[in-house]
C-alpha cells in the first residue's frame, strides 16, 4: 500500500503547504511548481521507503478541529497611526510581531525575494519588519521554515509564525505543543497562481526591474478602496483594486489553487493561537476608512499577549462576535465556493496566453472604452436593473447620478420578487426582457452572481457589453 502523500496530489487536494518537504528523512520530496503555477511536492519513488511520515503529517489528513476553541473576537487597530497605515488592516501582525521582537524571539512571515517570488522568512530585528508587513496575495514558497523553527524552539527560542491557514495548520500538525510557539493565521480568500502574476508582471512591465510589490496601498483612497501599487526602477503602476485586472481576477476567484474552492481550514475554531483578518462592515462609529481588524483568539496563549498589547496601550478593541465578524466576510467560516467557469480553459491555455489575451478572454476587467459606452447608452436608452438586492440598490444610486434617460422596471431570478415594488419601480421575471426590443433596452446587472447571469443573458440572445454590461464593476 501507497503510504506516501502521492493521493493528496492526485486527488487535487494539495495547498502547497510543504509541510511533507520538511518532515521527509529520505531526502525523496522536492517542491516544484504545477503546471497551472502552484507549489506541489513530486516524490522520488527511489529513495521513498514508504515510511508514512509524509503523509502522517499532512495537514489534509489530519484534522485538528477540536484543538482550540474561540475565546474572544473582537474589531482592533494598532495605536501607532504609522504601523496601521503601512499594514492591511489594522496592523495588529506588526503590534504581535513588535511584542516577540521585544522579548528576543523570531518572527516568521513572507516577503518578496530580488526574482519577486514570495518566500517564507524569519526575522529576529524591529528593522525588518517592514519587509513582513502587508498581505501579498500569492502563495509563499515556505521552503524548510517549519523545521527551521522547530530548531530554533529547541534552542530555546520564542517563536512567531504567520501564514495561511492550510500553512499554519501545517505547523501546528508537526508541532503540536509548544509554550514558546505562537501561531498566527489570516482569514484566506485563497492564494491566486504565480504564473498568471508572472505574465501580468511582464504586461506592466516587460523587462523593467521591480523594487517594490504591495497589494494593498491605503495612502490613495484608504482601506476599503485599495491600490495595487508596483514600484519600478524607472516607472510606478498603481490601481484600485476594484480595475486592476490580476486582482480583478483574484477576486472574481478566477485563478485560485483547486483545494482554496473547498478549504478545509477556512473555518471556526482554528488550530492557531490568534487569526486576523479584515472586519469589512464593521459599525461606522468604529471605522476611519484606514483599516479595522477582525483579531480572533483561539487559545489561552493568544489572549495573554492580546491583553498584554491592550494593557501596554499598543491596540485598541472593540467586543464582537464570529456573526459580525463574518457577515461580510464569508471565509471566516466557509472555505466553500463556486468554481469559475472560465478557470479551467484557462489553465489550460495558460501557456499560450500572453496576460492581455487572459484578461479580455476570461478576466474581463473593466476596461475604459466599455464603461464610456455605458455611460452614454445610460444617457441615451431607457434602463433596466437585472439584479434587486444590496448591489442593485447601490448601482441604482450611482447611474441616477450619471443621469438616466428613463428607468424602465427590475429584473431579477427570485420568483417571490415578482411584482413586488423595488425603489419605486416594479420587478418583473427576467422573461419580460425578451418583450423589449433589444436595441432599445441597456441592461445594467447589478448582482455579485455576474457570471451566472451573463451567461443567462447571453443565451437569452444580448451581447454582453453592447446590450448589457457588469454594474457593479463598472458603477461601484
Ligand atoms: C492570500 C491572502 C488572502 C486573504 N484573504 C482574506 C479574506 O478573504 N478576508 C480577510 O478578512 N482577510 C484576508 N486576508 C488577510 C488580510 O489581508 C490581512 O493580511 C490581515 O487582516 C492582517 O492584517 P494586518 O494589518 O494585521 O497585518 P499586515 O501588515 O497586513 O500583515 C500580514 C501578515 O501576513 C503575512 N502574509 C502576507 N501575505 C501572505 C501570504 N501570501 N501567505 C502567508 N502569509 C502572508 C505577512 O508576512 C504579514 O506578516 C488574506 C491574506 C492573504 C495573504
Ligand atoms: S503536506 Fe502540504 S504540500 Fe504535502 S501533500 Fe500535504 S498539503 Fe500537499
Ligand atoms: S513515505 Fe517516507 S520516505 Fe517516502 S516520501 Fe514520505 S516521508 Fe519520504
Ligand atoms: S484557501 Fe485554504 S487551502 Fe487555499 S491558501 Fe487559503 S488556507 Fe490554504
Amino acid at each position: 500500500m501507497d503510504k506516501t502523500i502521492q493521493k493528496i496530489v492526485d486527488d487535487n487536494k494539495c495547498t502547497g503547504c510543504q509541510l511533507c518537504y520538511n518532515v521527509c528523512d529520505f531526502d525523496a520530496i522536492h517542491i516544484e511548481l504545477s503546471s497551472e503555477g502552484f507549489y506541489v511536492p513530486r516524490i522520488n519513488f527511489d529513495k521513498c521507503i514508504n515510511c508514512g511520515k509524509c503523509l502522517k503529517y499532512c495537514p489534509i489528513e489530519n484534522d485538528l478541529s477540536d484543538y482550540n476553541e474561540t475565546i474572544n473576537v473582537y474589531a482592533a487597530k494598532s495605536n501607532d497611526e504609522e504601523t496601521r497605515m503601512k499594514s492591511s488592516s489594522g496592523g495588529i501582525f506588526s503590534e504581535l510581531a513588535k511584542e516577540i521582537l521585544k522579548q528576543q524571539g523570531i518572527v516568521f512571515g513572507t516577503a518578496f525575494n530580488e526574482n519577486n517570488r514570495l518566500v517564507h522568512i524569519d526575522i529576529d530585528s524591529k528593522k525588518d519588519l517592514k519587509k513582513l508587513c502587508g498581505s501579498k496575495y500569492l502563495q509563499s514558497d515556505i521552503n524548510l521554515s517549519y523545521k527551521k523553527a522547530k530548531n530554533y524552539l529547541a534552542d530555546g527560542e520564542k517563536v512567531m509564525f504567520i501564514g495561511t491557514p492550510c500553512q499554519a495548520s501545517a505547523l501546528r500538525n508537526y508541532i503540536i505543543d509548544n509554550d514558546n510557539l505562537l501561531i498566527v493565521d489570516l482569514v484566506c480568500h485563497g492564494v491566486p497562481s504565480i504564473k498568471v502574476f508572472g505574465k501580468y508582471l511582464k504586461y506592466i512591465f516587460e523587462d523593467e526591474k521591480i523594487k517594490n510589490i504591495y497589494f494593498r496601498d491605503k495612502q490613495e483612497e484608504g482601506w476599503k478602496n485599495y491600490y495595487i501599487n508596483l514600484v519600478g526602477e524607472e516607472s510606478n503602476y498603481k490601481k484600485s483594486h476594484r480595475k486592476d485586472p490580476f486582482l480583478y481576477g483574484f477576486l472574481k476567484n478566477l485563478y485560485l489553487n483547486k483545494i482554496c474552492y473547498d478549504c478545509p481550514f477556512s473555518k471556526i475554531p482554528r488550530v492557531s493561537d490568534i487569526t486576523l483578518g479584515d472586519f469589512w462592515g464593521v459599525n461606522q462609529e468604529l471605522d476611519d476608512n484606514k483599516g479595522t481588524s477582525l483579531v480572533i483568539v483561539n487559545s489561552n496563549k493568544g489572549q495573554e499577549i492580546i491583553d498584554n498589547l491592550i494593557l501596554n496601550r499598543k491596540i485598541s478593541v472593540n467586543p464582537s462576535d464570529i456573526i459580525s465578524g463574518s457577515k461580510q466576510n464569508p471565509r471566516v467560516i466557509d472555505g466553500n465556493m463556486n468554481i469559475p467557469k472560465g478557470r479551467e480553459k484557462l489553465f489550460k491555455e495558460i501557456e499560450n496566453l500572453t496576460f492581455k489575451e487572459m484578461d479580455n478572454l476570461f478576466i474581463k476587467s473593466p476596461k475604459k472604452e466599455i464603461l464610456q459606452y455605458a455611460v452614454k447608452s445610460i444617457q441615451t436608452k431607457p434602463i433596466v436593473i437585472f439584479g434587486t438586492g444590496s448591489g442593485g440598490l447601490k448601482v441604482f444610486d450611482e447611474v441616477k447620478k450619471i443621469g438616466i434617460k428613463e428607468f424602465k422596471y427590475f429584473v431579477d431570478n427570485d420568483e417571490k420578487k415578482e411584482g413586488t415594488i423595488f425603489c419605486g419601480k416594479k420587478i418583473y421575471k427576467p422573461e419580460k426582457l425578451l418583450l423589449d426590443k433589444k436595441d432599445k433596452i441597456f441592461i445594467i446587472v447589478a448582482s455579485f452572481y455576474y457570471d451566472e447571469i451573463s451567461n443567462q443573458l447571453i443565451n437569452m440572445g444580448f451581447r454582453e457589453d453592447v446590450d448589457f454590461v457588469d454594474g457593479i464593476s463598472y458603477f461601484l
